[in-house]
């Protein structure tokens, strides 16, 4: 049998799969250097957009997520859910309760 050299559908949505999360780690694998340097390629004018109210503000603005290519929370502080409405903060708040998946 010979290599095949088309994907199947499902085959390529998992390679995208994977590819996703290899991208992710390395992402959240950078250096606060790196990170800062990517930040400053993304957003030359020192200003992120809020994907929620729609204003450009400055990094401090927005919470430290390192998985996100420039490091930042896609919304700002204002319009970021309370820590404890995403699954993140909730396991950071200890009161994501897995127990209620068991029976
Ligand atoms: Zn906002």
């Amino acid at each position: 049998m010979y290599p095949r050299t088309r994907l199947t559908g499902e085959e390529r949505i998992v390679l995208a799969r994977v590819k996703q999360r290899n991208d992710r780690l390395r992402r959240a694998a950078r250096t606060p250097e790196q990170i800062e340097l990517d930040r400053r390629t993304r957003h030359p004018d020192g200003t992120k957009h809020c994907n929620r109210c729609g204003r450009d503000l400055a990094f401090d603005q927005f919470a430290p997520f390192p998985r996100e290519p420039d490091g930042l929370y896609t919304h700002c502080i204002e319009c970021k859910p309370p820590a404890d409405r995403t699954t993140q903060g909730a396991e950071e708040a200890g009161s994501l309760d897995y127990g209620r998946f068991i029976d």
